[in-house]
């Protein structure tokens, strides 16, 4: 409703402006020449009002097209002009709200219509039909096509979190109902397996909900660009006290301790983007490799680089890793606490920096995840 709103008044604005343009008032309705259609020619105001517009835009008077821009031209066809609308737009929504007589501005529905077949067959449009005045109205035409993409990830987004989540909430109602039948239940020990596994979902549920949260949060300071000086390096030497128990062993190594290693970040959030990445290489590293951590500066930027030895990923899977809950084996990141988000936080983190991602990965040997960020001192000089 707001984007018909926003819609209905930007097309009612430009009318207000062709109408001053014209110098014609509202009450000279009637005095329009009849069959003035296709009567606009190069100079002419309302030419250069529809040539601003990047969206397809027309003048439609006496049920014909009297003036297009290149964009209207383009979608319904080179000579529009002087032809009847119903042919240029061929919809029968369209021909309902332009060939019969102007509707009441009351009525937002007759205003605006979803139409869905002119140029490419399943591209949806959003017409919006403001009455100039003079008798004619101003068409617009508004591709929806990203605002149905970004609707349909937010049902998606919705629907595999509440799948996710689901999927641990069922297993912990198995066993408790289990549980509470002393005879199913069985002894101590097996009481104990199952109480294990319930504490297993009920941590994931709990990790997956932190990062939804997480999520959220980082979107919604997205346009806040981050001020904060820090120092990558001492990120890294409390990453490496923070992910102690996770090493087993394995060696974390920092390489190229360079004294550029400062960024202008969120402290918090580089922290976190950190020890995703670390968490990750940990994770899908093999067993008893080092992890590396390669901080150098690049240019403007400071490069940060997480590299282990692992099986590597396939290249096709690498630009959909950081869409949310993408997996390359679902089991497995399942299998080591993985929740499907850790690199879309990254992404998003990095987003906000104004930084870059990169994903370099050989298999069999392993894989380099990369983030730039901007240095601190270019940006306090800037
Ligand atoms: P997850 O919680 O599943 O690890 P991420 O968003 O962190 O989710 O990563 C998405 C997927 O990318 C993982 O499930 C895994 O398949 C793959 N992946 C991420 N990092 C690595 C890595 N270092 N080596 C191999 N595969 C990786």
């Amino acid at each position: 409703m707001t984007s018909y709103l926003l819609v209905g008044f930007a097309a009612a604005l430009l009318g207000a402006v062709i109408a001053l343009a014209l110098g014609r008032r509202a009450s000279d309705e009637q005095q329009a020449p009849a069959g003035a259609a296709a009567d606009v020619e190069p100079g002419d105001p309302r030419a250069s009002l529809l040539a601003a517009f990047e969206e397809p835009v027309l003048i439609v008077r006496d049920r014909k097209v009297a003036a297009a821009n290149d964009a209207a031209r383009a979608l319904l066809g080179a000579h529009i002009e002087g032809v009847d609308v119903r042919l240029a737009i061929r919809h029968p929504a369209a021909a309902e709200r332009l060939a019969g007589p102007p509707a009441d501005p009351a009525q937002e529905e007759k205003l605006h219509a979803e139409i869905i077949g002119l140029g490419e067959a399943s591209r949806p449009w959003l017409m919006s039909v403001a009455p100039l005045g003079d008798g004619s109205r101003l068409v617009r035409l508004v591709d929806q096509s990203q605002a149905r993409a970004a609707e349909q990830m937010r049902v998606d987004f919705v629907a595999n979190a509440s799948h996710e989540l689901r999927t641990p909430l069922a297993t912990l109602l198995g066993f408790l109902e289990t549980l509470q039948d002393d005879e199913a239940g069985g002894d101590a020990e097996t009481r104990a397996r199952f109480l294990k596994i319930m504490f297993d979902e009920a941590t994931r549920m709990r990790d997956l909900l932190d990062d939804l949260m997480s999520l959220s949060r980082i979107e919604a300071e997205r346009f806040a660009l981050p001020r904060e000086t820090v120092d990558l390096v001492s990120l890294v030497e409390q990453a490496k006290v923070a992910l102690k128990p996770l090493l087993s062993g394995r060696k974390l190594v920092l390489e190229n301790e360079a004294s550029g290693a400062r960024v202008a970040g969120d402290r918090g959030q580089l922290a976190q983007l950190l020890n995703n990445l670390l968490v990750n290489a940990l994770k899908y590293g093999r067993p008893g490799t080092p992890v590396r951590v390669r901080i150098a500066p690049d240019g403007e930027m400071v490069r940060l680089s997480v590299i282990d030895q692992g099986e590597g990923i396939e290249a096709e899977h690498i630009p959909r890793l950081t869409e949310r809950f993408y997996r390359v084996d679902a089991s497995r990141s399942r299998q080591v606490g993985g929740t499907g988000l850790g690199l879309a936080i990254v992404k998003h983190i990095v987003l906000r920096h104004r930084g870059r991602l990169e994903i370099a990965s050989t298999i069999g040997t392993g894989t380099e995840v990369s983030v730039y960020l901007p240095r601190a001192d270019v940006t306090e000089t800037s």
